[in-house]
């Protein structure tokens, strides 16, 4: 390795304990900030997610509010919980996880939450304010990206960045947050024509496919940043990101590990966006 090992577990350790000081400034103007974690049917996955999230909140001194809701809840039951927490002048944010199951409509809760409460940056008015370059909720998975930038640290403006990976989660925000910190932005996708060549021009490269080592090492230009958001779970069962980390940290000037790079700041900047939550709520 020869590139600097951008350490997402140690940063986002970092940012909970601002949240925590944040949290507990709150609690001594006798505000408790709250996150309401919405979890429908038992996709064991999700169901570990959620306990990590309500963990690393109580920890931060967040008050988790868990709702569990079966796999059965029909559309109105989880509008109609949405509409309650909407109302719930205690609570500040609200996640409800997804996937949902398959016969939810999930934009028709997305679009139900108050935007003032939508901590996990995905509603229509947090994506347009995104896009306007306002301050808004932004989706925790890019947040943490420009975080994992700023302590490399890279300024991002005037440099050429290329985003692999369109979804509204990550990619998308993802461009939006480096354009709006002055990058010149490509984004790339599965019909991009040459990944390889467009990838070799950049200065920053972010990786949010899906496809185990799918950037390869020799593509990295010398000296880049690289923040690898990909997730995958090899034959062996070894989890890998998007990006062949060994190769590619020969030539990086700074790359995050997989795990311990982005996993790690996805948590710790949703209960960042609760105490923001509570903090605009309450002024
Ligand atoms: P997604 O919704 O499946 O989007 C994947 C994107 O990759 C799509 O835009 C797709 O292009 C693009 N793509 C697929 N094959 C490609 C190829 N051959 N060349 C170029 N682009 C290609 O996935 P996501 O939710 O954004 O997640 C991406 C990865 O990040 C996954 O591994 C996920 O597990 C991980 N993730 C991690 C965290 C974390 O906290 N660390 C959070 C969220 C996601 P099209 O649009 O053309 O189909």
């Amino acid at each position: 390795m020869i590139g600097q090992l951008i350490d997402g577990k140690a940063i986002a350790a970092k940012l909970r304990g601002e949240v925590a000081v944040t949290a507990n400034a709150l609690r001594g103007r006798g505000i408790t900030p709250t996150l309401a974690v919405v979890l429908v049917g038992d996709d064991p996955a999700s169901a570990v997610y959620v306990r990590s999230k309500t963990k690393a909140a109580r920890e931060a001194g967040v008050e988790p509010r868990d709702f569990k809701l079966p796999a059965t809840t029909t559309q109105a039951e989880l509008m109609a919980l949405v509409a309650q927490l909407n109302a719930d002048r205690e609570v500040d944010g609200i996640l409800v996880q997804l996937p949902l199951p398959p016969h939810l409509d999930s934009d028709a809760v997305i679009r139900a939450l108050d935007p003032a409460k939508d901590v996990d940056g995905l509603s229509v008015t947090s994506i347009g304010n995104l896009a306007q370059g306002k301050p808004t909720f932004v989706a925790c998975t890019p947040k943490g990206c420009m975080r994992l930038l700023r302590e490399v640290p890279v300024d991002p403006a005037g440099l050429r960045a290329v985003v692999i990976g369109r979804s509204l989660l990550v990619g998308k925000p993802m461009a939006l947050l480096l354009q709006n910190a002055n990058a010149t932005v490509t984004m790339c996708h599965s019909r991009t024509r040459d990944l390889a060549d467009e990838v070799r021009r950049a200065e920053i490269v972010v990786a949010a496919i899906g496809k185990a080592e799918m950037v390869r090492g020799d593509w990295i230009r010398e000296g880049a940043v690289v923040i690898d958001v990909g997730m995958n779970r090899t034959a062996e069962g070894k989890l890998v990101g998007d990006v062949e980390f060994t190769a590619a940290a020969q030539r990086a000037r700074a790359i995050t590990p997989v795990p311990g790079g982005v996993g790690p700041m996805t948590i710790a900047c949703l209960l960042e966006n609760t105490v923001e939550a509570a903090t605009r709520r309450r002024q």
